[in-house]
């Protein structure tokens, strides 16, 4: 009587299926990360052994964000989580909130920092000089160490896939190390006065350390207020006292501040670049290669 056990196995998987009002794989690492980025990077390290849920979605602001019921019961769930840190998701503190009303804030739990290991640089408005910027990963060589935390993090949590970890993580690398070269030939090629972006947000730090450029914008950090008439006054005045030929938004910031600035200065808009949040399924930026990929195109193609 083979088919005899077909019964109680059934009536166990109907039963599974509903404890849960999402279908969730079982036999995978539950993975949480707080925004788009790191959802990307924990898809490609992770590959067939993580299922990755990112509460932050696509082209929204990660400074600031209110939990949805499902980000709590998968933030409870998780097997690992992953966030930036440096003043990103905790800055607006919505993170650290999540974590203590999950029991995930203990030191053993298991969450993890990806810029861990990064040079921080820090905000030079007038009374936040000791606070962190957060936009760390938009320099491909900080984007590869959260790659190696990332790797880290699955093997702490599932070492039974040490290896395919590793495998992954290193493949991985060295397509954002070619990356990464290929963009300083590139940009080394663009006159040294044109090297100097203008955004909204001023998420350009460790971007214009890395690719040698000059970065100005309207505010400072996305959870300061945006747009201020005295914000635009000010980058409006610095524009008309040099050479800009082009002005740039982001893909996940109201670019009508910009618009207002490009009206008072007579600079265009010349392009959107990918930020805190990749492009949509299908764009070009639709993962953290591609997107900086994407930013590189743009810059160059609008400054040479
Ligand atoms: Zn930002």
């Amino acid at each position: 009587m083979k088919l005899k056990p077909l019964i109680p196995l059934v009536g166990l998987s109907a039963l599974l299926a509903g404890c849960s009002s999402e279908s969730t794989d079982n036999d995978k690492l539950q993975v949480v990360t707080t925004y788009s980025i790191l959802e990307d990077m924990a898809r490609v390290v992770g590959g067939e052994h993580v299922e990755v849920h990112s509460m932050v979605k696509i082209g929204a602001n990660p400074h600031e964000y209110d939990p949805l019921p499902t980000d709590v019961r998968k933030m409870a769930d998780a097997d690992v989580v992953f966030y930036n840190g440096l003043n990103l998701e905790a800055g607006g503190s919505w993170f650290n909130k999540l974590r203590s009303s999950t029991n995930k804030d203990d030191k053993d739990a298991p969450v993890y920092e990806l810029s861990q290991g990064v040079t921080p640089q820090y905000l030079t408005s007038k009374g936040k000089e000791q606070e962190t910027d957060p936009h760390a990963w938009l320099d491909l060589q900080n984007g590869i160490q959260y790659v190696e935390n990332v790797k880290d993090g699955l093997i702490k949590e599932d070492p039974e896939h040490k290896a395919d970890y590793e495998k992954n993580a290193s493949s991985y690398i060295q397509e954002l190390e070619t990356l990464d070269t290929r963009a300083k030939e590139r940009f080394a090629r663009i006159p040294e006065e044109q090297r100097h972006l203008i955004t909204s947000e001023g998420a350009f730090k460790y971007f214009s350390d890395a690719y040698d450029f000059k970065a100005d914008y309207i505010w400072e950090i996305n959870s300061d207020n945006q747009g201020t008439p005295d914000q635009v006054r000010r980058v409006v005045d610095l524009i008309k006292q040099q050479e800009i030929p082009v002005l740039f938004v982001e893909t996940s910031v109201d670019r009508r501040s910009m618009e207002t600035v490009s009206r008072e200065t007579g600079v265009p808009i010349g392009g959107t670049l990918y930020t805190d949040s990749l492009g949509a399924e299908g764009k070009d930026g639709s993962t953290y290669l591609t997107m900086m990929e994407a930013n590189f195109d743009t810059i160059e193609q609008q400054l040479k």
